[in-house]
C-alpha cells in the first residue's frame, strides 16, 4: 500500500477590539484588545481547523460550526480543532505536521511561542516537533499594521496508506 500525502491550507482573520481576550492557539495573552467574534476568535485554531479539513477535502469550519449557532457563542475554539482532528482520524489519516504564520502588529509573540506550540500539539495529539508557529508584523501597513485586526495562515500535511491510485 502506498503512503499518500495531502496538504491543506487555512486562513482566518478577526477584528481586534477592546474588552475581548486575545487567545492564540489556546493560550491567553495579556493585551488590551482581543478578537471580535462569535466564538473566542482564536485565529490559530480556526486556520488550523480549515487546513486539516482542507487536506481531507471535507469542507470548511463554517459547515461544521455555523457562527449563527448559539452553541458556539464564546466557545473555546479547541472544540473546533479537535473535531477536525477526529474527522481526519476516522478516515485513516495521521497528521504529519502543521505550520502557522500569525500576522499581528502587537504584542510580540516570541515569549509565548513555546506555550502556543505545546498547546497546539496537545490538541492535535502530535509531537511538538511537528508543530511550527511563526509570527510577524505587517510593518504598520493596512488594518493589521494599524492594530485593528489580525490574521493567521496555516498549512497542514496529513498522510494515509492508500490501497489504490484513485
Ligand atoms: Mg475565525
Amino acid at each position: 500500500m502506498n503512503q499518500e500525502f495531502y496538504s491543506g491550507i487555512g486562513y482566518d482573520s478577526h477584528r481586534l477590539v477592546e474588552g475581548r481576550t486575545l487567545v492564540l492557539g489556546g493560550v491567553s495573552i495579556p493585551f488590551e484588545k482581543g478578537p471580535e467574534g462569535h466564538s473566542d476568535g482564536d485565529i490559530i485554531f480556526h486556520a488550523l481547523t480549515d487546513a486539516l479539513l482542507g487536506a481531507a477535502a471535507l469542507g470548511d469550519i463554517g459547515q461544521f460550526f455555523a457562527d449563527s449557532d448559539e452553541r458556539w457563542k464564546d466557545a473555546k475554539s479547541a472544540i473546533f480543532l479537535k473535531h477536525a482532528v477526529e474527522e481526519v482520524r476516522v478516515r485513516g489519516y495521521r497528521i504529519v505536521n502543521v505550520d502557522v504564520t500569525v500576522v499581528l502588529e502587537e504584542p510580540r509573540l516570541t515569549p509565548f511561542r513555546d506555550r502556543i506550540r505545546n498547546s497546539v500539539a496537545t490538541v492535535l495529539e502530535i509531537a511538538v516537533r511537528r508543530v511550527s508557529i511563526k509570527a510577524k508584523t505587517a510593518e504598520g501597513h493596512g488594518a493589521v499594521g494599524e492594530g485593528r485586526s489580525t490574521e493567521a495562515y496555516a498549512v497542514a500535511m496529513i498522510a494515509r496508506s492508500e490501497s489504490s491510485d484513485e
